[in-house]
């Protein structure tokens, strides 16, 4: 059930409405818009009697909601939505990029790299503390020493932490330190993690599964959604394919069809998506031509010797050169989009 206030309702005249979904036992996620709050609700087993809200004041109509998630869809909300970190908006004009190591190997490392992102003006650092590894003797990552590692990044270079959280028992202490909490590609169907990071009061960057369909990663970002945090951007990363020419085969098409279907950001990721550095920068121009929101990359200034993901890092010149790209490629895409308007 979605409810449509009128756009002239008042205030109070929403807040009976939250009030009458929350006498029921239910949860409502109320959603101001440009021009009309809509409010989504969940909790509800079955359907629900539109006379509960049709004879309301404030209320324009009550629709039935027909597609497996609510709170993602365009239909609660039609504007786009913009995740606010620090100084950068996600989902909004400019494209947002985030880069840095796939993981935090030392404090010399990660400071050297967070220097060279931030000299190219890019204030979203990523770096795992947590690494999901295939295999149980490869680099796990340094933990809390690492999240550690990444603050200090944070504050000597001015930066906003894009890290991964790998599971419930150490969430708390990744919400402490991140300004973004990754959940990864492995992850996007942990079900109690989603929960507990829709908890969560930092944004989340939910990573497509890598076999996983446009409605079951709507449906993920819906779980986190329906525990309350609305700030969510989406980030496609590659899906597994019969192509051997590639780390995954990156999706692109996943970005229009994200975007018809919901308000929330979305991000590509074309290091995991093709795990190679010379495929890096054209598939980052592809993903901004296709509309996406932004893209993460990995970059290490020295990837012979990384304890992760070194073939697929970009050396620190090209992570510049791929900067210059990406915002060039976008102002074209917006100026011809601007004049079809
Ligand atoms: C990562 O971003 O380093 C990572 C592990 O990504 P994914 O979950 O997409 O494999
Ligand atoms: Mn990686």
């Amino acid at each position: 059930m979605l409810i449509v206030m009128k756009p002239e309702a008042t205030a109070a005249q929403v807040e009976e409405v939250l009030n009458v979904i929350r006498g029921l036992g239910f949860k409502p996620h109320p959603m101001p818009g440009a021009t009309r709050t809509a409010i989504g609700i969940t909790g509800n087993p079955g359907a629900i009697d539109p006379a509960h809200f049709e004879m309301l004041p404030g209320v324009a109509e009550a629709i039935r909601v027909s597609k497996p998630y609510k709170l993602v869809s365009r239909d609660l909300k039609h504007d786009d939505t913009i995740v606010r970190v620090g100084d950068v908006d996600i989902g909004g004009t400019k494209p947002a990029i985030i880069a840095g190591p796939c993981a935090v190997e030392s404090a010399e490392q990660t400071l050297e790299i967070a220097q060279i992102v931030a000299a190219c003006g890019v204030t979203l650092f990523r770096a795992g503390a947590f690494k999901p590894r295939t295999s149980p003797y490869a680099f796990q990552g340094l933990g809390k020493e690492g999240l550690k590692i990444l603050a200090e990044a944070r504050a000597r270079f001015g930066l906003s932490i894009v890290t991964e959280v790998l599971d419930t028992e150490t969430a708390d202490l990744v919400e402490e330190y991140a300004d973004i909490m990754q959940v990864g590609a492995r992850n996007m169907q942990n079900f109690s993690l989603l929960r507990r990071v829709g908890q969560a009061r930092k944004p989340v960057m939910l990573k497509r599964g890598m076999s996983a369909t446009l409605d079951e990663l709507l449906l993920a970002a819906e779980y986190i959604m329906a525990e309350g945090n609305y700030n969510v951007i989406l980030c496609e990363r590659g899906v597994r394919t019969f192509a051997d020419h590639t780390r995954n085969t990156l999706d692109l098409s996943i970005v229009p069809a994200v975007q018809r279907r919901s308000h929330l950001p979305i991000i590509v990721d074309p290091s995991h998506g093709t795990g190679k550095r010379h495929k890096v920068l054209p598939l980052a121009r592809a993903a901004i031509a296709a509309g996406a929101d932004g893209i993460m990359v990995e970059v290490h200034n020295h990837p012979e010797q990384a304890l992760s993901d070194g073939p697929q890092a970009l050396l620190p010149e090209m992570f510049k050169q791929l900067v210059d790209e990406v915002k060039a490629i976008h102002r074209v895409i917006a100026d011809a989009e601007a004049k079809i308007v």
